[in-house]
């Protein structure tokens, strides 16, 4: 049986652990928190089938949604419109119940849990890596589990010949203001519960403000990092238009980054595999990660279970990387194209999309229920060419139009790239063409 690390309590590393702790492996996780305060202090939707993937049970606190999104244009002049509920269960789960419920399951599998345990960087013998540096010491083992979110001191810390880090560049995080508001009595809900704001002038931006039973749940979004002075002037329209918030926190007020990108074009390296946001996996249009994390830690834990040598180098490793990219990482690679577009607009055009009609509710819900790759691959260039002829009108729109087919398109040559089995020099290979390609239509 091999020693495993899992560094950082994220959601994907503790699924692995769960079922590697099972499988009789030595698993032991670090988490810079302390126990009490692990997790963030909010609630957020989970896709429920992945739960059911990972064959763990859903936690009883959790509620079934089907929520209802209506989207608030910028102008006044275009109407709002609410999108059909959603054809998927999800759950809403408070995260921290999430995350402490998912510890329980992988210690009582018979995994160690470290709290207030800050890893600082890999150790890295030959070219391969062997363990982690925390503050106090360093620790030993066969394989490495990078679950540390986004700005992963492990990933940042590899070597450039793994090909496992890249920079993380404008547009590749959103950053985020997430709290609760009370919720003045006498003051009638509105018409819509969930409701999000297009808006910012310049680039685009949203905020969400979901009306709860007895809270209301505000969240700001922008590509740029928010100071205290941006994010009150939001807070303060945000209460100017909905009479029934007030402005007492409730709950949260922090500011945390989520990545919005296309995953790591590589994954593994001898000794290291990342998960979670650590490896960018997330669906990045609304940046929900942890449906992905869940599976991406079955797929983990099985690569694992299945090098019944304990190899756990690249080579081995790079059936996860296969199974992850097969399952979720190519299809979310479509939508980070398709967001990508997002970067080009103002908040403006995007809201003449809406106004001229180009963009249609059953599309915009077909992002949001994670299906518009499904239009991209099967009928993409029609779709897409559709759309061209309906705004040759105005040639912006249709230079961004033309330029998502002709991407999807480059993004097929660069797919057929992937390596099958391991090989060095074409994972290097797939490694610059997929990074190359993602940089090329990246906005400036
Ligand atoms: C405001 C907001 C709203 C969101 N809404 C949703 C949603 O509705 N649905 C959804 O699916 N996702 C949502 N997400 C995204 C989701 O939080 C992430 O994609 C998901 O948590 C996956 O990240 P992770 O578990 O890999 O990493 P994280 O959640 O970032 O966990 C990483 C863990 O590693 C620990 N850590 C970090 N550095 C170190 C270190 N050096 N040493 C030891 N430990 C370390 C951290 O303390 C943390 O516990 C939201 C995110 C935000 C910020």
């Amino acid at each position: 049986m091999s020693k495993i690390i899992v560094a950082g309590a994220g959601h994907g590393g503790v699924v692995a652990a769960i079922k590697l702790a099972k499988a009789g492996h030595e698993v032991i996780i670090f988490e810079k928190s302390r126990q009490e305060s692990l997790g963030l202090p909010q609630s957020d939707v989970v896709e429920k089938e992945a739960f059911v993937y990972a064959d763990i049970p859903i936690p009883d606190e959790c509620k079934t949604v089907r929520n209802e999104i209506t989207f608030i244009p910028l102008e006044s002049d275009v109407s709002r419109f609410t999108l059909p509920a959603t054809e998927e269960e999800s759950i809403l789960i408070n995260r921290k119940v999430l995350i402490t419920y998912l510890l329980s399951l992988a210690k009582e599998a018979g995994a160690e849990i470290f709290y207030g345990t800050e890893i600082i960087k890999p150790i890295i013998l030959g070219n391969r890596v062997c363990g982690v540096r925390t503050r106090e010491q360093e620790f030993y083992c066969d394989l490495v589990i990078d679950a540390c979110g986004v700005y992963s001191p492990l990933r940042m810390n590899l070597p450039e010949y793994m090909c496992v880090n890249r920079e993380i560049k404008k547009y590749d995080i959103v950053h985020t203001y997430r709290a609760y508001f009370n919720k003045l009595p006498n003051v009638p809900d509105p018409e819509t519960t969930y409701n999000i704001y297009v808006r910012d002038n310049g680039s685009v931006g949203f905020s969400w403000l979901v009306t709860e039973e007895d809270r209301i749940d505000a969240l700001i979004g922008r590509f740029h990092e928010l100071d205290d002075k941006e994010t009150l002037e939001i807070l303060r329209g945000l209460h100017e238009e909905n009479a029934h918030m007030g402005t007492e926190l409730v709950e949260g007020g922090s500011f945390m980054p989520i990545p919005v990108c296309q995953p790591l074009a590589v994954l593994v390296a001898d000794g290291y595999a990342a998960i979670g946001d650590s490896a960018f996996m997330t669906y990045s249009i609304k940046g929900s990660g942890i449906a992905y994390c869940i599976r991406a830690g079955v797929m983990l834990a099985d690569c694992v279970i299945n090098d019944t040598q304990g190899f756990y180098d690249a080579e081995h490793l790079w059936e996860y990387e296969k199974r992850f990219f097969k399952e979720i990482g190519f299809s979310a690679c479509r939508i980070a194209i398709v967001k990508n577009l997002l970067h080009y607009m103002t908040a403006e055009q995007l809201n003449d999309l809406f106004k001229q009609n180009i963009v249609t509710t059953d599309e915009v819900a077909k992002v949001m229920e994670e299906k518009f790759d499904a239009i991209l691959t099967a009928k993409g260039f029609a779709t897409v060419k559709d759309k061209v002829r309906l705004v040759r009108d105005n040639p912006l729109l249709k230079e961004m139009f033309t330029n998502i087919a002709v991407w999807i398109g480059r993004f097929t040559v660069a797919e057929s790239s992937f390596p099958n089995k391991y090989d060095a020099e074409d994972v290097q290979k797939w490694n610059e063409r997929y990074n190359t390609f993602f940089d090329s239509i990246r906005a400036e």
